[in-house]
């Protein structure tokens, strides 16, 4: 038996902060090689970064968020903050930096889905500690939770998760990609969610090598003394708590037509069910539903489920 998520209403709020995009996509015959144009027919835009990807999927999930990033005094800029602003985000904690560009992915795909892309990361290269700390320090209380990636400065990463730990609110830290600063903060107790290889990666950042995500997430799990959430696209999802617990949360079925922003749907469901008073288990159970719904659709956040599509099933 299924059954919709409860929109509850007592819940604690959600923070994210991370990286926020415009997405650039032309469809193109084949990838450009070096110093070669090709001309596509196709040109799409798309509300991209993961933490605005991530903000989308935990607003949608039902959550009040409240989003921490940067984006520049230009059109691009202001057409994210819209965009995020219409699917009920606050963004009062977007700095907005005169002399800095909107970051922006530039993005080519071929016929057979293959892409490449460039990303320019403009304002998100921008975002400082200060700007991190002044937009969390002061507003967060113990229940909230704060979701944090990767795709910003190492320093605004750690503001983030000094300022939960500071306010005693639950932090899940999303390394992808998994950068140095990463191992600082382990200490700190978050909750990591790689995925696969960034579980691997990171676990040879602690020069502890591993060839399996499970071993490694347990090497990573040592340092936070906090549950390992490893997605592992279309097999689910690894979860390892610090009783020794191990679960596999199988993958939900999907004909996965685009994979873009599957790792930003199911860490914004994650954080949104933890915020609703979830036990991990369920949150990652729900969070990994939502993820499968949206790799059914072309284009990151064209898939995210509301609450009442996140259907799950019985164990
Ligand atoms: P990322 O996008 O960060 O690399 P993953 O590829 O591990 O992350 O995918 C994140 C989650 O999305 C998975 O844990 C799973 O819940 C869901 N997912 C991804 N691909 C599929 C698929 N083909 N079928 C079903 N679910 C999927």
């Amino acid at each position: 038996m299924s059954t919709p998520l409860d929109v509850g209403t007592t819940r604690g709020r959600v923070f994210v902060v991370g990286a926020i995009n415009v997405d650039l996509v032309v469809a193109a015959e084949r990838l450009p090689g070096p110093g070669e144009t090709v001309v596509g027919t196709r040109v799409e835009r798309y509300g991209g970064g993961k933490g605005a990807n991530a903000a989308v999927a935990a607003a949608r999930a039902g959550a009040e968020v409240h989003l921490v990033g940067a984006v520049g005094a230009d059109a691009n800029g202001t057409e994210a903050l819209d965009e995020l602003t219409a699917e009920g985000i606050w963004v009062d904690g977007v700095t907005v930096l005169e002399d800095e560009a909107t970051g922006v992915a530039l993005i080519v795909v071929d016929p057979g889905a293959e892409n490449q892309i460039a990303v320019g990361a403009g304002a998100n290269a921008a975002l400082s500690a200060e700007h991190v700390t002044r937009a969390l320090a002061s507003h967060l209380r113990p229940s909230d939770s704060v979701l944090v990636s990767t795709e910003i400065p190492d320093a605004a990463v750690e503001a983030a998760v000094i300022a939960a730990a500071s306010a005693g609110a639950r932090c899940v830290l999303n390394p992808a990609p998994p950068i140095p600063g990463v191992a600082d903060l382990l200490g700190y107790g978050p909750i990591l969610t790689p995925n696969a290889g960034e579980c691997l990666e990171l676990a040879k950042m602690l020069d502890d090598d591993h060839t399996h995500a499970r071993e490694a997430a347990a090497a990573i799990m040592a340092r936070t003394g906090a549950p390992v959430v490893v997605t592992l696209g279309g097999d689910g999802a690894l979860v390892l708590t610090p009783d020794g617990n191990v679960d596999h949360v199988r993958p939900r079925p999907a004909v996965a037509r685009d994979t873009t922003g599957a790792g930003d749907t199911f860490n914004g469901v994650l954080i949104t069910r933890l915020a609703a008073g979830d036990e991990l288990d369920d949150a990652v159970r729900a969070a990994n539903v939502a993820a499968a719904l949206s790799v059914a659709h072309v284009g990151a956040r064209a898939g995210m489920p509301r609450a009442t599509d996140i259907e799950v099933g019985s164990r």
